[in-house]
C-alpha cells in the first residue's frame, strides 16, 4: 500500500475512526473536502453520517461532478450506511435533491429497518471474511431493496442485504468503523491494490 492514497471524504459524518483504521493497517490517507485533495487520492472512503447532507456539502464544494469522474472512471470506493445511499443507483425515501452516484447497481431504502429498530448491533458471517463473524453496528441504517445483476450480495440480516460487492465497490449497510474489527477496511484495500490506482 505504501504508493497507495486512500481519501476518506470528511465533509461530515464519521470520519475519523475510518482514518484511524486505515492507517493501523499501514495506509496512507487524506482527509477530502475539495476536488484538488480528490484528485490526489487513489481511493475513497465515503463515511456514514448524513446523505442527504453530504449530498448538498458535496455540490456546496464543487465535488460532486468530480467524484461522479472518478468513480465512472473505476476509483475503488468504500461507502457504509449513508456512504451505501450515495453510492447506489436508487434512493427510496430519499428526498428528491438528494444525489446518488450510481457506482454500484443497487436499489437502497433509507432508513429501512424502521423507527423500533432505529440502531441495533449484529455479528454477521460475510462472505470473503474469515474467522469469527463481523459485529455491525447499524444506525439510521438503510437496506438493500434491489441488487443488479452484476453485484455480489456478502451479508444479509432478515434476508435484507447488507453488505454488497460489485467490481471495485464495496458497501456496508452498517458502520464498520464503529467496531474494533479491520477486516473491512482490510479486505477493501486488497480491493485497491487489485483495482490499482486510477491515476488521481
Ligand atoms: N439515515 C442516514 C441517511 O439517510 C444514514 C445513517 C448513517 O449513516 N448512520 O443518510
Amino acid at each position: 500500500m505504501t504508493d497507495t492514497t486512500i481519501g476518506v471524504l470528511a465533509l461530515q459524518g464519521a470520519v475519523e475512526p475510518h482514518l484511524e483504521i486505515l492507517r493501523s493497517l499501514g495506509a496512507h490517507t487524506l482527509e477530502v473536502r475539495t476536488p484538488d485533495q480528490l484528485a490526489q487520492v487513489d481511493a475513497l472512503v465515503l463515511p456514514g453520517g448524513e446523505s442527504t447532507t453530504m449530498s448538498r456539502l458535496l455540490a456546496i464544494n464543487a465535488l460532486a461532478d468530480p467524484l461522479a469522474e472518478r468513480l465512472g472512471a473505476g476509483m475503488a470506493v468504500l461507502g457504509t450506511c449513508a456512504g451505501m445511499i450515495l453510492l447506489a443507483t436508487e434512493v427510496l425515501d430519499g428526498r428528491p435533491d438528494q444525489r446518488s452516484f450510481g457506482a454500484i447497481d443497487i436499489g437502497v431504502r433509507r432508513n429501512a429497518f424502521g423507527r423500533q429498530v432505529d440502531s441495533f448491533e449484529a455479528d454477521l458471517d460475510i462472505d470473503g471474511i474469515e474467522g469469527d463473524p463481523v459485529h455491525a453496528v447499524f444506525i439510521r441504517a438503510p437496506f438493500v431493496e434491489r441488487v443488479g445483476p452484476g453485484v455480489e450480495v456478502l451479508a444479509s440480516v432478515a434476508g435484507h442485504p447488507v453488505c454488497c460487492r460489485e467490481g471495485a465497490v464495496l458497501v456496508t449497510a452498517f458502520h464498520p468503523e464503529l467496531a474494533d474489527d479491520a477486516r473491512i477496511h482490510e479486505s477493501f484495500l486488497s480491493m485497491v491494490d487489485t483495482a490499482g490506482p486510477t491515476g488521481g
